[in-house]
């Protein structure tokens, strides 16, 4: 005999039920069919019970509601001819909920007997017709109802199991029975005299246990909406996949921790006689699904999966009263007890100073005034205090059967989600050592999900959650630098980049699964307007493992956002300068943040656009070496400007030339007047270690006063226009002295300048083409022969293929 449950919303509507049906015509053995309520129908019985008691005429609504659901599938599943006996058969079955809800309205009032006896009729509403449906396609099919057969005691809500009575039951029914096919209600059953009572929520999955074990059957299998117990509740983890094979003990552990796709106590029964769960999809029939035995099949990995559970209170008693008094904790465990609040979480200190337990938030209201209450003389004795309550957190576990062979998980564990700055509230570790358990925060669950499991079940890969402010000419080409190295970055560095915002000044979009990145213009065209706060709160909300903020604009507002990103763990990878060349002491602040938060501050392109000009000088530095003097030309738009300007074209031409193609800031003049090239030199002398101030920089400027007084663009290359002599002279005054014009940036016994000057053909700057930077490093282990680094400076592609350098620098990390 084979049991088969079919869960709420494998049997929601008529659509899926004709697909249970298929499933049933493929098997030969006797089969026991247990379904659960239609998907939502218990929940919507459950508060159509909780506004009558509350005099709320809407019950009637709930019911109507109920009422309908049922009446559909029936008249999409029942042939014309027989759809009035079925309808007649569930009206008998709907008058009678009706009669007990109008009665909850008449008295006001809802006991946990009476929610039993009217949340039962969601199975057996379900059941009545699904074994109609069958006995119509496949026929020799008969309906058992479960109450008669499985025997609790009185704890209504969550009845406790007789399973002397209830396995007698089950053989002798079974005796009799000659049917090719039984359908039974889940959830159900009776206590000793009768009454209607429940299993608790999810229970049709226990029921189906019961009936497996007290029949003997070969294989329960649990046919739901997933493919089986996945690594982590696919819902949350979008990366999880179904687990092949799992030992009872390790499915028990992940269901008693929230793997919802299992009801809990559903082991227990079957474990004792030895009958395999298979766990299976209805909707992906042919996907393998998880198989549930005694043996545990090794994949290699102690980690089995990765659970929670959420509305976790963490209750604290704490005190000199609690240290040495034998029974302090078994008094609390009894309070807990007397009030019906299951403990699902401990934890005590060794000092003894304080205990800590974790329940479910709806109990902690209830437990707080009991605990008080039982602890009120050492209380007001000030031996203890009042106990402390913590809600809105949520508890994490690993789970598996052979952890406890290895060592270093828990470090692994705790490392990972410290390095996420998830903050941790209490640590346990089962006595079996099966699991590892954290109380975090709720807010922190899906980062902490998705971060444990990358790293223990996605084999290293590291997900990289990218949000880009600023998508003109440079963030563009980054963008799709992105788009054409993912698959090589995952396929061959283990690095899974995915951008989860852009923005540009008018507009920005959110898609928390990653932006498609072929057609990302469109989406951008269509999305909210832009808005720099709207950007970092959902930045911060998203609360997303590994995120990095990208700033690819020049604006000093955005400049101004960095330390906030960084105090909450998401790192900055910019080549806005403004940061790291406003004062010192921002931008040892934001130094100082990135080493406190342990988060990654990165701004390679501030200085040679792509060229590795600053980490190489943090290598030297981090590896004891000592920066003397520095020597560079730093501006790819001047050495461009003065490469291509010559007796044949004008300085101004020159000037606009070098913007039309991108090497120039949006505003020349930053670049003309010197201020640009002053920022860089000023980042590469902080990075070597001094301390300096941009003023402090001397800059010998080739600009007239005139154009530099200028307030816009237009204004300026007008200005550029009326001094073409100046620049013209400038130009001959070089060529006569056989030098070439390069702005060069120097910094030698702590003094630093900027300007332009006649190189002569001797020297390494001389050959500078195009729009190449060059710098030259003097230290203690480059004395005479200076450390060169030298290409092109400038330009959107090597620009965003630099940031992308640093993005990749995080993922190697
Ligand atoms: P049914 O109505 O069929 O009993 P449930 O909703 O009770 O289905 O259980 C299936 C759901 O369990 C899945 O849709 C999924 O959201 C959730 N779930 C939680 N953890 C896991 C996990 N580790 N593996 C698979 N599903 C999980
Ligand atoms: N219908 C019940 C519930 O929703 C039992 C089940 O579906 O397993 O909790
Ligand atoms: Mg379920």
């Amino acid at each position: 005999m084979d049991i088969l449950k079919f869960g709420g919303t494998s049997v929601a509507n008529a659509q899926n039920i004709k697909l249970v049906i298929d499933i049933l015509k493929n098997k030969k053995n006797k089969l026991v069919v247990v379904v659960s309520a239609f998907s939502g129908v218990t929940d919507l019985l459950i508060q159509a019970a909780q506004k009558a008691a509350a005099l709320d005429n809407d019950y009637k609504v709930c019911l109507q509601q109920v009422n309908q659901k049922h009446s559909n599938a029936i008249s999409e599943l029942i042939n014309k001819n027989h759809q009035e006996t079925v309808f007649d058969l569930i009206n008998i079955q709907t008058s009678q909920l009706r009669t007990l809800l109008d009665g909850c309205y008449l008295v006001g009032e809802l006991s946990l007997r009476t929610s039993d006896a009217i949340v039962c009729y969601g199975e057996l509403l379900s059941s009545l017709i699904v074994a109609e449906a069958i006995n119509q396609e496949i026929g020799n099919t008969s309906f058992k109802d479960s109450r008669s057969l499985i025997i609790t005691d009185d704890s209504f809500g969550k009845a406790s199991v007789d399973f002397e009575a209830t396995n007698q039951r089950i053989a002798a029914f079974f005796d009799e029975n000659k049917s090719q096919i039984v359908v039974f209600p889940g959830f159900i059953a009776s206590d000793s005299k009768g009454q209607t009572t429940t299993l608790g929520r999810g229970g049709s999955d226990y029921t189906a246990a019961i009936i497996a074990n007290g029949a003997n059957a070969e294989i329960l299998e649990i046919w739901t909406d997933v493919s089986g117990i996945y690594t982590a509740n696919p819902r949350v983890v979008k990366q999880a996949k179904p687990i092949d094979y799992i030992s009872y003990q390790e499915a028990m552990e992940l269901s008693h921790f929230g793997a919802k796709v299992l009801y809990a106590p559903t082991i227990q029964p079957v474990l004792k006689s030895n009958i395999p769960i298979i766990i299976k999809n209805s909707f992906e029939p042919e996907a393998k699904g998880t198989y549930i035995s005694r043996q545990t099949i090794s994949n290699g990995n102690p980690v089995k999966g990765i659970t929670h559970i959420d509305k976790i209170t963490l209750l604290t008693l704490e005190g000199s009263g609690l240290i040495g008094v034998s029974g302090s904790s078994k008094r609390l465990f009894e309070v807990l007890s007397n009030e019906n609040i299951n403990v699902i979480f401990i934890t005590q200190a060794s000092s003894e100073h304080s205990i800590c337990v974790g329940i479910l938030n709806d109990n902690a209201d209830a437990a707080k005034i009991a605990i008080d209450k039982a602890f009120s003389l050492e209380i007001s004795q000030g031996r203890i205090d009042p106990c402390i309550v913590e809600k809105g957190l949520c508890i994490i576990a690993i789970v598996g059967e052979r952890m406890k062979n290895h060592q270093g998980l828990s470090g692994k564990m705790f490392s990972t989600l410290g390095k996420n700055n998830v903050n941790i509230r209490a640590i346990a570790q089962g006595a079996s050592e099966r699991n590892i358990s954290a109380v975090i925060n709720e807010k922190d669950v899906k980062k902490a999900l998705n971060t444990l499991h990358e790293r223990f079940f996605e084999d290293n890969t590291r997900q990289l959650n990218l949000f880009v402010m600023g998508v003109g000419n440079v963030g563009e080409k980054f963008i799709n630098q992105i788009n054409q190295q993912k698959k090589f970055l995952r396929d061959n560095l283990k690095i899974n980049i995915r951008v989860i915002a852009i923005s540009n000044s008018k507009k920005m979009h959110f898609d928390e699964d990653g932006i498609d990145l072929k057609d990302w213009k469109t989406t951008l065209k269509n999305s909210s307007d832009a808005n720099t706060e709207k950007f970092i709160s959902n930045t911060k909300a998203f609360n997303l493992r590994n995120s990095i903020f990208v700033d690819i604009t020049a604006n000093k507002s955005v400049s101004e956002t960095y330390n906030q990103f960084l105090m909450q763990n998401i790192a900055v990878v910019t080549c806005n300068k403004i940061a790291c060349s406003s004062d010192f002491e921002n931008y040892s602040n934001l130094k100082n943040l990135s080493r406190k938060y342990n988060t990654p501050f990165l701004f390679e392109t501030n200085v040679g656009a792509g060229l590795p000009i600053i980490d190489t000088l943090k290598n030297l530095i981090a590896s004891g070496d000592k920066v003397h003097k520095i020597q560079a030309v730093l501006s790819g738009s001047l050495n461009f400007i003065f490469n291509n300007f010559n007796e044949n074209s004008t300085f101004h031409d020159v000037v606009k030339e070098a913007g039309v193609l991108g090497f120039t800031e949006p505003d020349p003049k930053i670049d003309l007047s010197g201020v640009d090239v002053m920022r860089k030199i000023l980042i590469l002398i902080r990075e070597s270690g001094y301390q300096m101030e941009l003023n402090d920089i001397t800059n010998e400027s080739f600009m007239p006063e005139s154009c530099l007084e200028t307030n816009n663009n237009d204004d300026f290359f007008a200005s550029l226009k009326a001094k073409a002599s100046h620049f013209e002279n400038i130009y001959k005054e070089a060529n006569d002295k056989d030098c070439r014009l390069k702005y060069v940036a120097q910094f030698e016994n702590g003094k630093a300048s900027v300007g332009l000057q006649f190189i002569p053909k001797d020297h390494p700057f001389y050959n500078l083409e195009g729009k190449d930077n060059i710098v030259l490093f003097f230290t203690n282990r480059y004395l005479d022969q200076p450390l060169l680094i030298k290409g092109a400076g400038a330009g959107a592609e090597v620009t965003a293929s630099g940031i992308f350098a640093d993005v990749i620098r995080i993922g190697n990390n």
